[in-house]
């Protein structure tokens, strides 16, 4: 991407204030419901759930462990119904209680995958938890347990989720209105 191409302040779609209200929200939800919970593994998928999961584990107090997916994005010889792992998990989830963290669902294809892997190895029960839903864009069906907003059909960034890897660090959603 050409830098001089970014926009230099995206329009606000949720706010800093909006995405922390919620986030608490939805640790406490977890946190009762994993209350009796003998192991809890949360695994994000990288990069994009990485902001949105440190914000919500800190405010989960059930005893966690913590682990990462990496997949290919589309474009990376891939096409969007092909997901391929490109990092894998390293602790062991058998018999486990697993929380998969994502940014943004949108076609569903990665977290059908990751789902269906996960519960293939062996876990006692697999949710899901995904900070925004593009409810319109889905092509395949993957249950949210615990989803933050449902929103548009926009191409969104900040707050872990990125242009060409800018971005992620805003404090807020924002609409990208500039070229892909
Ligand atoms: P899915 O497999 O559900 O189509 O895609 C999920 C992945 O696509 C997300 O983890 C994210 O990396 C990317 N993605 C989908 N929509 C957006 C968007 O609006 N903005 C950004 N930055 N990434 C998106």
């Amino acid at each position: 991407m050409n830098i001089t191409k970014r926009v230099s302040k995206p329009r606000v779609l949720i706010s800093e204030q909006d995405l922390q209200r919620r986030v608490t929200e939805l640790a406490k939800e977890i946190d009762s419901d994993y209350a009796d919970t003998t192991r809890l593994v949360a695994i994000g998928v990288l990069k994009g759930s990485v902001f949105f999961m440190v914000d919500l584990l800190k405010q989960v107090h059930v005893p966690v462990q913590v682990d990462f997916f990496q997949t290919s994005s589309y474009g990376e010889g891939t096409s969007p119904g092909e997901v391929r792992i490109r990092k894998d998990i390293d602790l062991s989830i058998r018999g486990a209680d697993v929380l998969l963290i994502e940014d943004i669902v949108d076609t569903g294809f990665t977290l059908r995958t990751i789902l269906d892997l996960l519960r293939f190895r062996g876990a006692r029960s697999v949710k899901l938890c995904a900070l925004l839903d593009k409810v319109s864009r889905r092509q395949v069906e993957v249950p949210i347990d615990y989803r933050g907003f449902e929103i548009d059909d926009h191409f969104v960034i900040g707050y872990g989720l990125d242009l060409a890897d800018y971005y992620r660090n805003l404090p807020y959603i924002g609409i990208y209105e500039g070229d892909t």
